[in-house]
């Protein structure tokens, strides 16, 4: 199901939630679509965001011409040397833009290896580890 408006109470409850606004969902090639006429409602007096993340803004990544991967993210490889590079010159990605929505620990240690493809760039040879 998928949530498609917060319908406040009247009086004393005004400007809180009282109801949601649901219908039921269906995956159509790769994408959630709704069901015709599978409108419902719910009552509900506190409601708990749950949200996911997708790629990155794809703008972003058009603006620079960079290629993206089939989930949308910046599409860069992690191999040692030529690694984060995206297929613009000079454009390297690393963390939840190349990998998409994911930990802290992958963020820091794709830093530190992006670094190390850019000093490789810039230098020819770098010292940095990996
Ligand atoms: C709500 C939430 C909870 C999370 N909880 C956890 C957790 O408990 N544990 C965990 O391991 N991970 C958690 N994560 C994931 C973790 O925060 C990310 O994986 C990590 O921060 C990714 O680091 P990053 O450097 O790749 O990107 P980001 O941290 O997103 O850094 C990107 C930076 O780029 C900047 N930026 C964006 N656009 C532009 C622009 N046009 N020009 C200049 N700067 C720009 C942004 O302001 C930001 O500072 C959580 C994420 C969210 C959203």
């Amino acid at each position: 199901m998928a949530t498609k408006a917060f319908v406040p109470g009247t009086g004393k409850d005004k400007g809180k939630v009282r109801q949601v606004q649901a219908c039921r969902v269906e995956w159509k090639d790769g994408r959630m679509q709704e069901v015709p006429g599978s409108e419902f409602m719910l009552q509900a007096d506190l409601v708990l965001l749950a949200m996911g993340f997708v790629h990155p803004v794809g703008s972003v990544l058009d603006a620079f011409g960079v290629q993206r991967d089939a989930r949308g993210n910046a599409s860069a490889g992690t191999e040692d040397a030529g690694g984060y590079a995206t297929n613009v010159p000079k454009v390297f990605a690393a963390g939840d833009m190349r990998r998409g929505q994911s930990l802290v620990v992958w963020a820091i240690r794709e830093g530190r290896q992006a670094a190390r493809e850019v000093d490789r760039f810039l230098m020819g040879s770098t010292d940095l580890p990996r």
